[in-house]
């Protein structure tokens, strides 16, 4: 039995990277994608407890796609990821017209629903074997970029982070496996490789670590671009940078380093395993290294038993960096974690006052790197035809910043040099040198 599927997607781009090989994987069994809701037999939604907010909102959504069911009494609806993982059947109480519950390490069980070979059900038991569908990402034709998850799971047990319930602990990808899987999208047209993983400083395979790992990739022909997220500052070694510095031209000094807070208080009782102060010695010795580096990060904020005082040593810490970007959030209760015990004293209405000043302070810094820009010139990947910008060229900047330029001045895939000439916060103008 074939069937047109269609995947909603929430969360992180392990949710992306998920979604898109299941995708792949029901496609390379005779499914068939549909992009309207309405022409889908088979509707999944993947999901992400990270935050409240991205719990209520893909419950919110699954609750009005149900609806649907009455119209289409052939209609199979799904849950998978990290909600999934966590509630298992408490979620058909929830919502009770959904047919089936899948954890975060059982995506093959979709296929085997989909052709009826599994009835419907909760399928969420942990399988700490699971790397991930065997199935490449679906390369779209004139696509330059693409994610290659390199390890699962994460053993860091951040006190606010459900990852380690949901995602299980970590495992890393045979390194020959993942250098298979480039080496297979470079030939479908890929540039830009990002690699992936909950912590990708701490991929080990047998005797190859990150840093290894990291220059075989750079050694693949037709590897144009490198880069991974996400990195935990306590696992980000200098031997990464070594790399960097034998493929400068590949593997551009940008970097995600999630500070969440700038105290020192704060960050012990998030358990994140480095001070304020080892996290300012790592970003003075990136930047002696790669003096023009991009550092962006992830600022919580209203974390249990976060003062006055403790959030102004945030802001001086993110004024300090002068970080490329900053994602704040503001902190929400996720139920079996260690925070969840503690006392949350921060009222709602000061989280939402400090979220505001983290966001304000992060555009000025992103604005000022922006800036700084103009007048540089930037060797940028040609990515696509602009939708927003009619008559320009997305490219990407070393950096990560979006770069527009003239259509018809360069060939999608190319690296070309362009000066730059305008910015503003996210975004930068420029036209190509000879
Ligand atoms: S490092 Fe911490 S925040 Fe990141 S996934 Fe692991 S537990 Fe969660």
């Amino acid at each position: 039995m074939k069937c047109r599927f269609h995947i909603i997607t929430y969360g992180c781009q392990m949710n992306r990277y998920d979604s898109s090989t299941l995708s792949e994987y029901l496609i390379s069994r005779g499914h068939r994608w549909v992009d309207n809701l309405d022409d889908a037999d088979l509707i999944v939604v993947n999901t992400c407890a990270v935050r409240q907010h991205a719990e209520n909102r893909a419950i919110g959504r699954l609750k009005s796609i149900v609806a649907r069911k009455k119209k289409n009494h052939n209609l199979k609806i799904g849950i998978m990821g990290c909600i999934a993982q966590q509630n298992g059947e408490k979620l058909f109480e929830i919502i009770p017209q959904l047919d089936f519950v899948v954890g975060t390490d059982q995506l093959p069980v979709i296929a085997q629903i989909a052709e009826g070979k599994f009835r419907c059900g909760t399928f969420v038991n942990a399988n700490t074997d699971f790397m991930g569908i065997d199935s490449i990402p679906s390369i779209t034709p004139g696509q330059v970029s693409t994610f290659i998850t390199i390890m699962r799971g994460c053993d860091n047990f951040c006190s606010y982070c459900v990852v380690p319930y949901v995602r299980g602990r970590e495992r890393s990808l045979p390194d020959e496996k993942i250098l298979d899987e480039i080496a297979r999208v470079v030939d479908n047209g890929i540039k830009e490789i990002t690699l992936l993983g909950q912590n990708v400083n701490s991929y080990r395979y047998e005797n190859v670590d990150f840093p290894a790992l990291l220059e075989k990739v750079a050694q693949i022909p037709g590897v144009e671009r490198i880069r991974f997220v996400t990195n935990h500052p306590k696992d980000f070694s200098d031997k990464i940078l070594d790399v960097l510095e034998k493929y400068p031209r590949k593997i551009p000094p940008a970097f995600h380093l999630p500070l969440q807070s700038g105290s020192a208080d704060i960050l012990s009782a998030m358990n994140r395993k480095y001070s304020p102060d080892e996290y300012i010695a790592l970003i003075e010795n990136i930047y002696r290294r790669f003096p023009h580096s991009a550092i962006s990060t992830d600022i919580i904020v209203g974390f249990p038993g976060e003062s006055e005082q403790d959030f102004q040593a945030t802001l001086n810490m993110m004024k300090a960096v002068n970080f490329s970007g900053v994602f704040a959030f503001r902190y929400s209760i996720r139920p079996g974690t260690a925070a969840e015990k503690l006392h949350h004293d921060v009222p709602e209405e000061l989280k939402i006052q400090r979220l505001n000043q983290v966001i304000r302070l992060g555009i000025q810094l992103a604005n000022n790197f922006s800036e700084n820009l103009v007048g540089t010139i930037q060797d940028v990947l040609v990515e696509r035809v602009s939708y927003k910008n009619p008559g320009k060229l997305r490219c990407t900047a070393p950096s990560g910043r979006t770069v527009l330029i003239d259509e018809n001045s360069a060939e999608i895939g190319q690296i070309v040099p362009v000066k730059i000439t305008a910015a503003k916060t996210w975004v930068l103008w420029g036209k190509i040198i000879s």
